[in-house]
């Protein structure tokens, strides 16, 4: 049983054009990390496109219709001030949710032990019908609803680590009390949505962390927190967003993650995972800003999604 990597060349043709932070640049500096001998075990695949059907769980048809029809030739179109349609735009947001759905496939028929989706664009600020800050279609949504149709798995969590809150992911699952989301993040900070009194029909985990926040605040909220709540849900299936311009490097926001804070995130989420669903877990990329922190804090994640497919003890 391996890790699986899903990526796919047609997220590098998704430009929001110079300056924007969510750069095909982005994508190359994990792929290089990816890519050392430290990773050799871990299985490259390609994504596919999201099929229609899995994208309308959790998006209406109407939206994701006019999503792509707005896909420029040539130039870019703006969706709202920073999220911005180039003409790769549509594969790839179709790739980004078509890996989570064909990782979470092989996840749940046991192929694989577990997944990281290296893809763009992000997906947890995207709402059921608005896409914004950066994200187009839901990807992990999309993923959690595959879970359940395609593979009859009742109880799907969703646990987001990103330095903004999901917004677009609580919306989605806010009344449904077998989806279960819960997230730390920045706040204030963009969108402006997490506070700790929203909790949709008790499914819902939110965890705001103020500006210079680090590794022991980090540590102990999921500790006392997150983990709790999760494994008091007994997921079928997890799902990580996996940010990480939590990061101390990180210019778009003030926490101060390190590389070992992920590791040990991962390490502890995998553990819920093992008691609760034989480690069906599938990880995918939402934001992570400084090139090189995210490289390192992407292969770190990784790393730990790759130690515990051989057995190897979680510390
Ligand atoms: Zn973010």
């Amino acid at each position: 049983m391996v890790t699986r990597l899903y990526t796919h060349p047609a997220c590098l043709a998704h430009d929001m054009g110079p300056g924007h932070p969510e750069s095909p640049a982005r994508l190359t500096s994990i792929l290089a990390a990816l890519k050392t001998p430290d990773f050799a075990a871990l299985e490259w695949a390609e994504a596919p496109p999201a099929e229609l059907e899995q994208i309308m769980r959790a998006h209406p048809l109407a939206f994701i219709e006019g999503v792509l029809a707005a896909v420029p030739a040539s130039g870019r179109v703006a969706l709202d001030a920073d999220t911005i349609l180039s003409p790769g735009s549509g594969e790839a947001a179709l790739r980004a949710a078509g890996a989570v759905t064909a990782a979470v496939d092989a996840v749940a028929r046991g192929q694989i032990a577990n997944a990281f989706c290296a893809v763009r664009p992000p997906g947890h600020h995207a709402e059921a019908s608005t896409a914004m800050g950066f994200c187009i279609f839901n990807n992990v949504a999309i993923g959690a609803y595959q879970a359940r149709v395609v593979h009859g798995l009742a109880r799907i969590a969703v646990v987001d680590f990103d330095v903004h809150h999901g917004n677009g992911t609580q919306a989605i699952f806010a009344r449904d009390p077998a989806l279960f989301y819960a997230s730390t993040h920045q706040m204030p900070l963009y969108p402006g949505t997490g506070y700790a009194q929203e909790t949709g029909v008790g499914n819902i985990c939110n965890v705001p962390l103020p500006p210079e926040a680090g590794s022991v605040e980090f540590r102990a909220v999921m500790t006392d927190r997150v983990l709790p709540a999760l494994d008091a849900f007994r997921p079928d299936f997890l799902l990580i967003s996996a940010g990480f311009d939590a990061h101390k490097a990180d210019p778009l926001a003030n926490l101060r993650f390190e590389e070992a804070d992920y590791a040990w995130a991962t390490d502890r989420l995998l553990a819920v995972a093992a008691q609760h669903c034989q480690g069906r877990v599938v990880s995918a990329l939402e934001g992570g800003y400084d090139l090189t922190a995210l490289a390192a804090s992407s292969a770190a994640h990784v790393r730990r999604l790759m130690a515990a497919t051989k057995g190897v003890s979680l510390s």
